[in-house]
């Protein structure tokens, strides 16, 4: 049976930055819905254009486009044994539809770890990220600093801020995060599949934490 993982919690939490880690460990691919719009973007796609009107504004992306685009990659061979889930599902309607989806390919959700922290704390994640070009690689400038400045330590690209990091843009995420996905967690809760880490923590301590809930 496949095993699907979705990293839930909100803007700047972490998400991406653990998914990477653990997709190294798990070798569950890191398929991340922020990732896959952002490269539409860069590839000048019609997806790529309308996803980018809701995200510059901090909006999410309507359903069935982000539904379409995961199905899409869910669909591709090397997610054969499971994925690592980052930024989807952000809603109840993209919940079920992902449960339908799995469903498809004779898996389900197995592991909804929940990280949390401060939204002072999200904030001031969010204002010192410096995300790289090639492949969405993360990093702080006063957390986890890359080598070298402006550029990414694992491809050498070029390092930059995102348009959506900006303040007025991050406080508009923040509320569309607790109107629009908060609700996940009663909804993961409930399954019994929630497991909830403090991602006030340091990086190294946050994946040994997460590492901990996916062995049970
Ligand atoms: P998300 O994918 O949830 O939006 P990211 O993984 O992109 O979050 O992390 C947001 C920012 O916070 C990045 O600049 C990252 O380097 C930094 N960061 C991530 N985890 C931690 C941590 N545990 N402690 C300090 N900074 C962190
Ligand atoms: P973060 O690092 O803050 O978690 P992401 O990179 O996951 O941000 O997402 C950036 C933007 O892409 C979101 O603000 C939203 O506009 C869009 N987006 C990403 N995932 C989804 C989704 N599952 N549903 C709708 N919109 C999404």
């Amino acid at each position: 049976m496949p095993t699907y993982i979705v990293l839930l919690g909100p803007p700047g939490v972490g998400k991406g930055t653990q998914a990477k880690l653990i997709a190294e460990t798990t070798g569950l691919p890191h398929v991340s819905s922020g990732d896959l719009f952002r490269e539409n973007i860069k590839n000048e796609t019609e997806l790529g254009k309308l996803a980018q009107s809701f995200m510059n504004k901090g909006e999410l992306v309507p359903d069935d486009v982000t539904i379409s685009m995961i199905r899409g990659r869910l669909s591709r061979p090397d997610c054969k044994g499971g994925a690592l889930l980052d930024g989807f599902p952000r809603t109840t309607v993209q919940a079920d539809s992902l449960a339908s989806l799995l469903a498809e390919f004779d898996g389900k959700v197995n592991y909804v770890p929940y990280i949390t922290a401060s939204e002072t704390t999200l904030i001031e994640r969010l204002s010192g990220r410096w995300t790289c070009k090639a492949q969405g690689h993360v990093f702080h400038e006063k957390y986890n600093p890359p080598q070298r400045t402006g550029v990414c330590d694992f491809d050498g690209s070029q390092l930059y801020q995102r348009e959506d990091d900006r303040a007025e843009t991050v406080t508009r995420r923040i509320q569309v995060y607790f109107a629009q996905t908060a609700p996940l967690i009663a909804h993961y809760r409930e399954g019994g599949l929630l497991s909830e880490i403090d991602g006030a923590q340091p990086i190294e301590k946050v994946t040994a934490d997460l590492l901990v809930v996916l062995r049970k």
